[in-house]
């Protein structure tokens, strides 16, 4: 397939070229777009053959159901169960890197929600994703667009590794935002569930929906439960390489210093503040040790670069779980092949 890469400056958006992609997703075609948390893998969610086309490109399992994407909170009556006072609390946290869980409408096509009773929506805050699917006229169904397992793309050039080919258009809107993918809250239980951490932190969701149920999968270290979060038990964002993540403690340099030892050539991804103990050692910074907005963003591109070079292993520094160190950690936890 020809794939067409149409440039758009986020903040000067070239109406023509919105108009070409909202074009394509009319057509059925399959469009890249960037969104606020990661660059997303669109099409027309009510055309059951394009959105099987989604899960084609990825390499998608089709019992991992996607996400629906709305220009504004009130068109999403038109598909989900919601009732006044909650869909009040909604208007507070959008449009924002945050998703929905609720009863669907039958007017949602089964594929979208992997056949559940229930399905995500988000409207996201990103200025082309938001003019995209305004311009298209119908919601768009997206997951990440990168292909499954592997990291998710945050800059246009890990979206072109991945579906270069697979893909009619790619928007090429800069680098997100977040770096995180939303995070997902399931409110069909008069408790909130939390079901995927991102973003916008527990703490927030607590302020407006009182209190939340956390389950202990969300920090990555147990097993998922399959039939609440789907997309949450496959192996995810994973480089290729071995990765080795080493909890935060204090011993963490003891620890690190000691584990190098069993590798010839072994890449350190570590805190600004650490990388003055391993001289001599390949190192990426992921940042200063307690910035975790600036860790988040760079988290995912990272990993692909760790991936591409000649070392042996990737041993990770990890950070506290805390705060958004919890949707960090969710997703190095499940990238690692050995915790310790
Ligand atoms: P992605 O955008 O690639 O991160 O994928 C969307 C994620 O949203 C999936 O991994 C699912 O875990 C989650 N999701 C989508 N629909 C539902 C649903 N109906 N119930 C629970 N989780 C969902
Ligand atoms: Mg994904």
């Amino acid at each position: 397939m020809k794939t067409r890469i149409l440039k758009i400056n986020p903040l000067k958006i070239e109406e023509e070229k919105i108009k070409i992609a909202a074009q394509n997703i009319r057509e059925g075609n399959l469009v890249v777009f960037p969104t606020e948390t990661v660059y997303g893998l669109g099409a027309n969610a009510l055309d059951e053959k394009a959105v099987k086309n989604i899960y084609k490109a990825k390499g998608r399992p089709g019992d991992n159901p996607l996400i629906m994407h709305f220009d504004k909170i009130e068109n999403i009556k038109e598909y989900v169960y919601i009732d006044e006072k909650l869909y009040e609390k909604l208007k507070l946290l959008v449009p924002g890197p945050i998703t929905f869980v609720l009863n669907k409408r039958s007017n949602v096509p089964d594929i979208v929600s992997a056949n559940r009773p229930t399905v995500a929506v988000r409207v996201p805050a990103h200025p082309i994703a938001n003019k995209l699917i305004e311009y298209s006229g119908v919601p768009i169904a997206a997951p990440s667009a990168n292909l499954s397992g592997r990291p998710s793309p945050t800059i246009v050039e890990h979206v072109i590794e991945d579906m270069f080919g697979k893909v009619e258009i790619i928007i090429d809107g800069e680098d997100v935002d977040f770096g995180l993918e939303s995070t997902v809250i399931d409110l069909t239980e008069d408790i909130p569930v939390l079901l995927r951490p991102g973003p916008i932190l527990p703490e927030n969701l607590e302020k407006i929906f009182g209190k939340i149920k956390i389950p202990e999968f969300i920090y990555g270290k147990v097993k998922v439960d399959e039939a609440k979060a789907p997309g949450m038990k496959y192996r995810h964002y994973a480089p290729d390489k071995k990765t080795i993540l080493i909890e935060f403690s204090d011993k963490r340099i003891d620890i690190i210093k000691e584990k190098v030892k069993d590798y010839k050539n072994p890449l350190l991804v570590l805190f600004e503040e650490d990388k003055k103990y391993f001289e001599g050692y390949d190192i990426i910074v992921s940042g200063k040790i307690n910035d975790y907005y600036n860790i988040a963003v760079n988290l995912f591109s990272m990993l692909r670069k760790a991936d591409k070079t000649k070392n042996d292993v990737i041993i990770i520094e990890g950070v506290e779980d805390k705060g958004l160190g919890i949707s960090i950690m969710n997703r190095l936890r499940k990238a690692s092949s050995e915790i310790i």
